[in-house]
């Protein structure tokens, strides 16, 4: 894949563990990125990308922007055709205030990244970064639809700002992104819906939640038991992947589901046991609905979060980023052995 055309790309929240790897493989193919951080100056956050940059045929620029700021990001996306929309926070547990601290910055950040881009006119199309969150909110829901496995026609209708409020902060956002999108037509929308990412971070000061997830496994959190728990899991090479399919085939369009396969705490637990042996404590054996219930909050995890997810099973439908992209993906037991691996590599879990 060769770069289509000579504008540069733009690429918010750069330094994230999804677009750092978006930013690596447009450097690889030639692109001119235009990267969006918080603060440039700050070395933990930029130094991967910027030794991405020495090695790759591309060229970086990076720019301050911060979401909550409405014309942080015109400068940035000057003269760019493609905007990649990543940014927008992450945090799963322990919210102190969901309006604060996800939903203000994810709505204001995609008004005032898709404000830019109708500012902007050498803009034609964006792709955004959404989730799965954005297609359901408890694995639960599963039961009020006729199907058998969410797909690219579900929206999540169940969160809310205290019920799964970051899954209701990328609801809001995407569907905030449809409706600027709609009400103009110089540029046109393609929007990814990744599941939980894992596998090798580029850079070691992540904080990603799958980060802390897979840390979770080497740490103990499970040492006395598996919650019956699924998670549908995609790879970070493959979201990064599907963000350049997304912006170089012409014909994409819609949503489209990122998910490899489903995988319960237990299937992780045998997976990483197989490849890493018993010196570290994966979960061997299940714990009852009932104990995982009473646990939860004790692990920061409300108990209406844990009563319509636990004891569900979580499907995604692939088929469209498979057949209009073109996906094809990694195994999820793949991305969970060498994520392992870098944390191992990392120091971030350690043999006790
Ligand atoms: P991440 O590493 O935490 O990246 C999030 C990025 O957003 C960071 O660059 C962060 O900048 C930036 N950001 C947050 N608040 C900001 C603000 N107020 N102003 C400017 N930038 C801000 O998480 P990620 O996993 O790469 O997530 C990237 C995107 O993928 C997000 O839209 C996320 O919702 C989506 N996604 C992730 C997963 C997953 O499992 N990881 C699954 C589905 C969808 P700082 O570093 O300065 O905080």
């Amino acid at each position: 894949m060769t770069p289509p055309h000579s504008t540069p790309v733009l690429v918010t929240g750069s330094n994230g563990y999804v677009a750092s790897w978006l930013v690596m493989r447009l450097l690889e193919r030639g692109f001119d990125v235009h990267a969006t951080v918080r603060d440039p100056q700050d070395a933990t956050k930029t130094a991967h990308l910027k030794a991405a940059a020495r090695d790759c045929p591309g060229t970086l620029a990076l720019f301050r922007a911060d979401l909550l700021d409405p014309g942080a990001f015109d400068s940035a996306m000057a003269g760019c055709r493609l905007v990649f929309h990543t940014a927008s926070p992450l945090i799963v547990r322990g919210v102190e205030d969901p309006v604060r601290d996800l939903i203000e910055p994810a709505t204001a950040g995609t008004r005032n990244v898709l404000h830019a881009a109708n500012r902007t006119p050498s803009v034609r199309r964006v792709v955004l970064t959404s989730s799965i969150t954005a297609i359901y909110g408890d694995a639960a829901d599963l039961e009020e639809i006729d199907d058998d496995r969410f797909d690219e026609s579900h929206w999540n209708t169940t969160s809310g700002e205290n019920h799964q409020p970051y899954s209701y902060s990328k609801t809001l956002s995407e569907r905030l992104a449809w409706k600027i999108a709609e009400a103009q037509s110089r540029w046109d929308l393609v929007v990814l819906n990744p599941g939980l990412v894992l596998g090798p971070g580029l850079s070691p000061n992540t904080k990603a939640e799958g980060v802390l997830m897979m840390v979770d496994f080497g740490n103990g959190y499970y040492r006395f038991g598996a919650p019956e728990l699924e998670f549908a899991i995609v790879d970070v090479r493959d979201v990064a992947d599907a963000h350049l399919r997304a912006a170089v085939t012409p014909e994409a369009s819609g949503r489209h589901i990122l998910v490899s396969e489903s995988l319960s705490v237990i299937e992780i637990g045998g997976i990483l046991r197989n490849s890493f042996g018993d010196g570290f404590p994966f979960p061997r054996n299940a714990v009852s609905r009932l104990a995982a219930l009473m646990l939860a909050p004790r692990r920061g995890i409300p108990q209406a979060v844990a009563r319509r997810n636990l004891g569900y099973p979580l499907r995604f439908d692939n088929r469209r980023s498979r057949t209009l992209l073109g996906m094809s993906y990694r195994p999820a037991a793949e991305s969970v052995v060498e994520h392992f691996r870098q944390l191992l590599d990392d120091g971030l879990v350690s043999v006790r």
